[in-house]
């Protein structure tokens, strides 16, 4: 038994998500996008694999931070980051949405007294199994020495359900809630006077956002609202930092328009889902958020949406 166990295990490793296991050594690569603004990026060239983005804003009155890292490990490196720019306290997090990714680092800046602005709606999917679940599945991606000292931390002392401005040492950091595109939690961080925006998962650098947790009506809404704020600088949830902004919105679009109209056409051919999916590689087996499996989950989503519109259940957007 130990032994199938062991040899079981190099094949774990292999396949697990390719996220941080790196699991918070060496220093973040911090970015200054204006004077005070920063985003530390996370790891680049992997869609929503990696570590994702994160940022902060210095003020006057102290430290706003944006999304809190993967883990506690991870989020010290985000604290460490944030030191080597300022000593000033860090009063507040902002919370883009409930992925583990995104807020498992949390209860690092609780415990250094930040209160936590977030929509109060947390639910995922991929806590449909329970925290214990959640928190062991986690354990696999990030490692148990990253997680050391993990605590739920992500429930918002201001929730924030439409538009929220949290006014700090002379800055303005507008909070939207823009709809639930990529899950029923999102939020926009909007810096007007600096134009810019850290989108969270609405984007991904490679234009796949998913929508399995949100919906793709919701997702169009959503850019709607990001070109609407016209952002000089884009922060996506995941990966590179686009030089125009507009283009990574109008590449999102287009991917999510395009999955809608082929799978309205292959529900008005009778095509059953599997024929549907047929055309798109098959998702990759223990990696939920790879390029593959990213699309072909979202196809089925967006399949399920169509079927019910075709069959009037829900009106067409
Ligand atoms: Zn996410």
């Amino acid at each position: 038994m130990l032994r199938s166990l062991l040899a079981a295990v190099p094949v774990l490793i292999l396949t697990l998500p390719a996220l941080a296991r790196s699991g918070g050594h060496g220093p973040l690569t911090v970015r200054q996008l204006a004077p005070g603004v920063y985003a530390a990026v996370g790891d680049t060239g992997r869609g929503s694999e990696g570590q994702p983005n994160t940022g902060f804003v210095v003020t006057d009155s102290g430290v706003v931070v944006i999304d809190a890292q993967s883990s506690p490990a991870h989020a010290q490196r985000l604290a460490a980051a944030i030191r080597s720019v300022t000593h000033r306290s860090i009063k507040w997090v902002i919370l883009t949405h409930h992925h583990p990714d995104h807020h498992f680092g949390t209860i690092v800046f609780r415990r250094l007294g930040a209160r936590v602005m977030a929509h109060p709606d947390l639910r995922v999917l991929a806590a449909e199994g329970g925290e214990d679940a959640l928190i062991a599945d986690w354990v696999r991606v990030v490692g148990l020495d990253a997680m050391r000292g993990f605590e739920f931390a992500d429930k918002p002392d201001r929730p924030v359900t439409a538009t929220d401005t949290l006014q700090l040492g002379g800055r303005a950091l507008v909070v939207i809630h823009p709809g639930a595109g990529h899950s029923p939690g999102d939020l926009l961080v909007w810096l007007p006077r600096e134009r810019v925006l850290f989108a969270g998962d609405i984007l991904i650098e490679d234009g796949v956002s998913m929508m399995v947790d949100g919906s793709s009506a919701e997702l169009l809404r959503a850019l709607a609202v990001i070109d609407s704020l016209d952002p000089t600088t884009v922060i996506p949830g995941h990966g590179s930092i686009p030089r125009r902004p507009r283009e990574l919105v109008g590449q999102t679009r287009a991917y999510v328009t395009g999955l809608r109209s082929s799978m309205r056409t292959a529900i008005e051919g009778g095509a059953p889902m599997g024929r549907a999916l047929q055309s798109l590689p098959p998702a990759d087996e223990n990696r939920p958020v790879s390029l593959n499996s990213r699309r072909r989950r979202n196809a089925v989503r967006v399949y399920l949406e169509e079927e019910r519109i075709y069959m009037g259940l829900d009106s067409a957007p």
